[in-house]
C-alpha cells in the first residue's frame, strides 16, 4: 500500500545537540507525515528540498504535549516531542491546533501508548517529600500526581489532586506508564536466566534483584537472590525468577505473586520493594546490569546523608582547598571527590545540620553533594567527580583556545545552577569562578554553595579581613553583609569578566581597599576585550548600584539564552 499523506507544514525544530558544548539552535523545517513516517526536510528558495530526517511512525512511543514555563525562543509557541527510537524530536507548532492534530494524526500507532490515554501523565510518589520553598509540592508516598512539565531533569512540575502544583524532585517519583521502565535501575533488559543467575548469587544479599526480558516476547521476569533454603530440585537454589504477568482485561493488569494488581510495572516493583506479599523475599537491592548493587531505597531510620566510612576508598590528592585537603575517591561503584574537613576549619554541627537541606538542592548545574562521613574524623564530604577541575585554571589553560560559543555555554550552565538556586531560596554568598568545577564533558558545575556560613576563620568572613572575596562582592555585602540573590548577581556579573577574560583576576593590581574606593567612586571593571557588546551589557546590569535594579538570575538566563540563538 503506498503511504498516504496526513499532514504537511512549517514547523520549527530544535537542535539535537550533539556535543554538550554546542549552543541549542532552531531550524525550521518543512514536515509531512503519512500514513507510516514522518519527514522534515530544508527547504531554500530556489533550492530542491533536502530531507534531513525521517522516522517510521512505528517507532514511535510518545507524542506528548510540552508544559513549561521556560521562554519559548521562536514565534511557533506550541511545543511538543516525540519520543522514538531512545530519542527525542522537539517541535515547536505555530498553533494548537496544528499540534493537537499531528498529536491525532499519529494515535494509529498501537506501540504508542501515550497517545490513547488521557493527555496527562500520571507520577506515583516513590516517598514522602516535605517542601523547602513555596515553589515546591508536597509529596506523599503512593499517591498519584499529574505530571505537568518535565523541562527540567532534576525537579519535575506536578499537581496534586487538590489542583495545587508545584515542583518536586524526579528521583522521587516514577511514572505512572506501563512499560517505560528503560531508565529504572532494575530492569536489565537483555540478561539471560544464566547471566541473571550468575551476578544475583555473586552479590549473595538477601533480596538482591533484577528484571529482566522473559524469553517469550513481550513477558517480563524478576529473578530474587535470597538465602532461605527452597526447593533443592532448582539448579541454583538462591535465585527464583517470577513471571510479571498480566489479567487478560480489565485494569490494572500487572501482578506478580498473588493478585495484588498494578497499572504499571514500576509500580508493581515499587509495593514488592517494601511487601513480600507472595515473594520469596521482597525485592531489597536493585542489582544493575553491570552487576553490584546500587543504593538501597533507604528505609526511614536510615540517615540519607550520613556515609559508611567502610563505603569509601580514598585515592590519589586532586587539590587543596581553603578546607582542606580534596582526594579522588570510590564510593558505590562511583568515582566520587572527597573533600576532608580540617577540623578548625568549620563548625561542624551546624555544618551537619545545612548538609541536609544541601543534599536536596540537587541539579545538573550543580556538583553533587552525595552525603556526608561524619563517622570519622576529619569529616569528609563526598562530592560528584568533576575530572577538569576549577573553573578558574580551566580557563587559564585555555587561554587562546576558548571559542565565543565556548565562553557564552559556560556562562549559561553558571545561570543556569543559580536560577535553580534562587528559585529554591538558596544564596550561593561565594560566586566566582574559583568556586565553579568542569565536568569531563566540559559542563560547568557550581560548587561551595553555601559554604562559607561554616567557615570559621574571621579573616574569611569579615569584609575588612585579607580572605574576604571584596572583588567578587557587592556594595551591600561589602557595607553591612547584606547578602542576597542579588549580591549573588554582582558576584556572577564578575564571573562573567573572569570567563570572557580567560580567567584573568579582576582588578588584578589593586588592593582590596584601593577597589572598595573606586566602586564606591561608581567605578566598575572594564569590558574585556573578548566580551561581545550584548555581553558587556549584562555584566554592567549586575553592577547597579542599587540590589532592586538588577536582574534576577531567571531573567539573566533567559537574555544570555537568546545570545546563544543568534
Ligand atoms: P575549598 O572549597 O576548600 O577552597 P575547593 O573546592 O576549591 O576547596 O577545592 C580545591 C581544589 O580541589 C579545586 O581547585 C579542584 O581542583 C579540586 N576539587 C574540588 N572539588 C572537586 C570535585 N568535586 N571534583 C574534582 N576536583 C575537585
Amino acid at each position: 500500500m503506498f503511504p498516504r499523506v496526513i499532514l504537511n507544514g512549517t514547523m520549527i525544530k530544535k537542535s539535537q545537540q550533539k556535543k554538550i558544548t554546542s549552543p541549542c539552535n532552531y531550524k525550521e523545517r518543512f514536515f509531512v507525515l503519512d500514513t507510516q513516517e514522518l519527514m522534515y526536510s530544508e527547504c531554500r528558495p530556489g533550492k530542491k528540498p533536502v530531507l534531513k530526517g525521517c522516522i517510521r511512525l512505528c517507532s514511535i512511543e510518545c507524542v506528548e504535549i510540552v508544559f513549561t514555563d521556560l521562554p519559548i525562543p521562536c514565534s511557533f509557541k506550541y511545543p511538543f516531542q516525540v519520543f522514538h527510537d531512545n530519542h527525542f524530536l522537539y517541535i515547536f507548532a505555530p498553533d494548537n491546533d496544528c499540534r493537537l492534530s499531528l498529536k491525532k494524526a499519529t494515535s494509529w500507532n498501537p506501540r504508542c501508548r501515550e497517545l490513547h490515554g488521557a493527555l496527562q501523565k500520571t507520577v506515583i510518589a516513590l516517598q514522602n517529600y516535605t517542601p523547602l520553598t513555596n515553589k515546591e509540592l508536597a509529596l506523599q508516598k503512593d499517591k498519584v500526581y499529574t505530571l505537568v512539565d518535565t523541562f527540567h531533569p532534576d525537579w519535575w512540575k506536578v499537581q496534586d489532586k487538590m489542583g495545587n502544583t508545584g515542583l518536586v524532585p524526579s528521583t522521587h517519583v516514577i511514572e505512572n506508564s506501563g512499560n517505560n521502565f528503560e531508565r529504572f535501575e532494575w530492569y536489565s533488559k537483555n540478561m539471560t536466566r544464566e547471566e541473571a543467575e550468575d551476578i544475583l548469587i555473586k552479590e549473595a544479599k538477601e533480596g538482591a534483584f533484577m528484571v529482566r526480558n522473559s524469553r517469550q516476547t513481550g513477558v517480563y521476569t524478576v529473578s530474587v537472590f535470597t538465602k532461605a533454603s527452597s526447593s533443592n530440585r532448582e539448579k541454583n537454589p538462591g535465585v527464583k525468577h517470577y513471571q510479571i504477568r498480566q489479567t487478560k482485561t480489565g485494569e490494572p493488569t500487572f501482578y506478580l505473586a498473588e493478585k495484588y494488581l498494578f497499572h504499571s510495572i514500576p509500580e508493581l516493583i515499587h509495593y514488592h520493594q517494601h511487601n513480600a506479599a507472595g515473594l520469596i523475599t521482597r525485592l531489597r537491592h536493585p542489582v544493575t546490569q553491570a552487576g553490584g548493587c546500587s543504593q538501597a531505597i533507604a528505609g526511614p531510620s536510615q540517615d540519607e546523608w550520613e556515609v559508611d566510612p567502610e563505603e569509601l576508598d580514598f585515592g590519589q590528592e586532586v587539590g587543596r582547598g581553603q578546607f582542606g585537603l580534596v582526594l579522588q575517591g570510590r564510593w558505590r561503584e562511583k568515582k566520587v571527590a572527597l573533600k576532608i574537613i580540617k577540623q578548625e576549619c568549620m563548625s561542624n554541627e551546624e555544618f551537619k545540620e545545612e548538609a541536609r537541606i544541601m543534599m536536596r538542592l540537587c541539579h545538573s548545574k550543580l556538583v553533587q553533594l552525595y552525603g556526608v562521613c561524619t563517622q570519622r574524623s576529619p569529616m569528609c564530604l563526598v562530592l560528584e567527580f568533576m575530572d577538569n577541575g576549577c573553573l578558574s585554571d580551566y580557563l587559564r589553560n585555555k587561554k587562546g583556545a576558548l571559542s565565543q560559543n565556548a565562553m557564552l555555554e559556560m556562562c549559561l550552565n553558571v545561570s543556569e545552577g543559580m536560577a535553580y538556586l534562587e528559585m529554591s531560596n538558596f544564596i550561593h554568598r561565594d560566586l566566582a569562578a574559583r568556586n565553579c568545577l568542569v565536568s569531563k564533558e566540559y559542563v560547568v558545575k557550581l560548587s561551595d554553595f553555601g559554604m562559607t556560613r561554616y567557615v570559621l576563620d574571621d579573616q574569611y568572613t569579615s569584609s575588612l579581613c585579607s580572605k574576604f572575596p571584596v572583588k567578587w562582592s557587592a556594595p551591600e555585602v561589602i557595607r553591612y553583609c547584606k547578602f542576597s540573590s542579588k549580591s549573588d548577581i554582582w558576584s556572577f556579573g564578575v564571573l562573567m569578566w573572569e570567563v570572557y577574560t580567560e580567567g584573568r583576576i579582576p582588578y588584578e593590581n589593586r588592593t582590596n581597599a584601593e577597589v572598595v574606593e573606586s566602586l564606591n567612586a561608581g567605578m566598575r571593571l572594564l569590558k574585556p576585550k573578548l566580551a561581545p557588546e550584548s555581553v558587556s551589557m549584562l555584566m554592567e546590569w549586575c553592577w547597579k548600584e542599587k540590589p532592586v535594579d538588577r536582574p534576577s538570575f531567571a531573567l539573566l538566563l533567559h537574555e544570555l539564552s537568546s545570545l546563544s540563538y543568534l
